[in-house]
């Protein structure tokens, strides 16, 4: 019987996702018996060319991590969804945008003359600065266009189904890659996660009172001079972000003590991670004072763009149809 082909590939990315891919230890072998991988560029000896060769539709699934900031990763998306009858945009990047995507706080101008110009290890005297078509000797090379921002995978082709997660956890990606080669499928658009949010799957739920949380102060990790491991991290002033995001990662960051910040985004039905995890934490702050509301928020929240939208930036409401199309 001929295996269902699926194929990997990376964007505007860490290199998490693929890390991710490999972490499934002994089910890649599961998953390697059960579909033949056609491409996997990052891992294996692929090229585009080998891609192109393939009939259109013939890739049952390929998994695209990464953001698109580059006009080669929109072609090769482009390339992708014609070869594939689906598409899993894999990892918070081709979610919603994910840490790559914070650029879009600064234009590309800003971004070039930090780099290129005024940046603190900066040497350029000739201010050189990369181009789009550079020539040499009458021999001209095309580089990718650095586009004006970054943007998640559905802003730039169709996507079937998220994986969410910066990385995805190793069970969600078998999961979904096993329900996925089964042709049990969940209706498309799906984010293959838990529907919850991730307090319901954190031990420390129970410890939250039932009136509910009011914070009358938020501190940074290092300013908590000894985390309770058995106690809420939120009632510990700690910024988690844990009631506004989606389960499913087995609240692995609340494990090893740290606070949860967004990675699965946000729950089915919200448009806007930044904007709900924002309403949230105005809603459990302890004071109607407007002067000691904007202390506790200077204070304990120095940075509020990299707080709400660490992963989801391109997908902010405010910016709705601004970097659509490149
Ligand atoms: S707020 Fe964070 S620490 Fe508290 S229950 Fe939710 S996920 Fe756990
Ligand atoms: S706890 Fe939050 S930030 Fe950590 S892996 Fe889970 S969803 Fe991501």
């Amino acid at each position: 019987m001929t295996k269902p082909k699926i194929g990997f590939y990376w964007c505007a990315s860490c290199g998490g996702c693929e890390e991710a891919v490999v972490d499934l230890a002994e089910d890649l072998l599961l998953v390697a018996d059960r579909a033949e991988i056609v491409f996997w560029p990052v891992a294996l000896d692929f090229k585009r060319a080998d891609l192109e060769k393939l009939a259109d539709g013939e890739i049952t699934a390929a998994f695209i991590n990464g953001a698109v900031r580059l006009s080669e990763q929109e072609e090769m998306a482009k390339l992708l969804r014609r070869k594939s009858q689906l598409i899993v945009a894999f990892g918070s990047c081709a979610h919603l945008g994910g840490v790559p995507g914070l650029a879009n706080a600064n234009s590309r101008q800003e971004i070039f003359d930090y780099y290129y110009h005024h940046g603190p290890i900066v040497n350029n005297p000739e201010k050189t600065v990369p181009d789009h078509h550079y020539v040499e000797e009458k021999l001209g090379f095309d580089l990718p266009e650095f586009y004006d921002a970054v943007r998640a995978l559905d802003q730039v082709i169709k996507v079937d189904y998220y994986l969410p997660g910066c990385a995805p956890t190793p069970n969600v990606v078998k999961n979904a890659v096993l329900a996925l080669l089964s042709g049990n499928l969940p209706p498309k658009g799906t984010v293959l996660a838990s529907p919850k949010a991730l307090c319901e799957e954190c031990e420390l739920n129970k410890t939250k009172p039932d009136e509910g949380i009011r914070i009358k102060e938020f501190k940074r990790f290092h300013e908590v001079e000894k985390i309770d491991p058995h106690t809420c991290l939120l009632l510990q002033g700690l910024l988690c972000l844990g009631p506004v995001t989606r389960g499913g990662c087995g609240a692995l960051c609340i494990q090893g003590r740290m606070p949860c910040t967004g990675c699965f985004g946000p729950l089915d039905g919200v448009k806007d991670y930044g904007a709900a995890a924002l309403s949230f934490i105005a809603s459990i702050i302890d004071s109607n004072d407007p002067a000691e509301i904007q202390r506790i928020i200077d204070k304990g929240i120095p940075d509020p763009v990299g707080t709400f939208y660490m992963y989801s930036l391109p997908k902010a409401l405010l910016f709705k149809g601004k970097w659509e199309h490149g």
